[in-house]
């Protein structure tokens, strides 16, 4: 899967998606990203990318130019999958999909990170700041005969889209095989989300900060928090539905 991320503050990207498990995605080629400065497509001499709403009203916003520029861009360099099998018109399927985050989207959840771990190769991300981008964007692309698909990643409103496409890609990675480790596997595909965990200690006592100690040998009062014992039983059936009825 290549994600190609066009946006006005590339430095924001760097340190989130260059640790832990994406970091190993991208070592291992499993996921690729590629990050478009906004500012190099505008064709203006100090690179300004927003400007005054039509209608009049408070805030600017992003001018249609340099997206569309920076989203052709991310297109050329994409090469259709030769395997792509051809859809009714005869034309080789696409697997590449444009995404733009907006408050007002469809509502982003983990069946839409799952279908779009499957069913595409290439996610070119849109992030909007200001009062958001031109709409005629949408127009452009869609002219072009590519997917759009426009996604809130909740119901509040942040200063830009930089942080939905991290959860994005974090979230559409993590479905992708191989991705995840065993040891970070997609336990809620088999048990659904919220199952509670522990690790140890089997007892964990606390006393005030003075005289804590860990562990079940320690004497004296203090308060105990125990790992429910069903875990602790050996009995992996017992485990299952344990689990599945103990989700949040
Ligand atoms: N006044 C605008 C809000 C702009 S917020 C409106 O009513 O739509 C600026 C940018 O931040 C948006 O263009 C979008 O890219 C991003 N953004 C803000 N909140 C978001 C959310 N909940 N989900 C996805 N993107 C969001």
């Amino acid at each position: 899967m290549k994600f190609d991320i066009i946006t006005i503050f590339p430095r924001i990207f760097n340190s989130y998606l260059n640790e832990s498990i994406l970091k190993r995605a991208q070592k291992k080629k499993l996921i690729k990203i590629k990050i478009y400065n906004l500012r190099d497509f505008s064709a203006d001499k100090r690179k300004k990318i927003d400007d005054r709403p039509f209608g009049g009203g408070p805030g600017m916003v992003m001018r249609l130019e340099p997206i569309v520029k920076a989203v052709q861009a991310a297109k050329s360099k994409i090469k259709r999958d030769p395997s792509g099998s051809p859809d009714k018109s005869g034309q080789q399927k696409s697997k590449i999909k444009v995404i733009l985050f907006s408050p007002a989207g469809k509502q982003f959840d983990n069946k839409i990170a799952g279908q779009l771990a499957k069913n595409y190769d290439n996610l070119i991300l849109i992030c909007g700041r200001y009062e958001g981008i031109d709409e005629r964007v949408k127009k452009v692309i869609r002219n072009w005969k590519l997917e759009i698909g426009e996604f809130s990643i909740g119901p509040y409103v942040l200063t830009g889209g930089e942080l939905p496409a991290m959860i994005l890609i974090d979230a559409v990675s993590r479905q992708i095989t191989g991705v995840l480790g065993k040891e970070e596997s997609i336990e809620e595909k088999r048990l659904g989300i919220g199952v509670p965990v522990y690790t140890r200690p089997e007892v964990f006592i606390y006393k005030p900060p003075h005289q804590m100690r860990i562990g079940a040998r320690c004497g004296g009062k203090g308060k105990k928090y125990r790992v429910p014992k069903i875990l602790l039983s050996g009995n992996h059936k017992k485990i299952e539905e344990w689990r599945k009825k103990s989700k949040d």
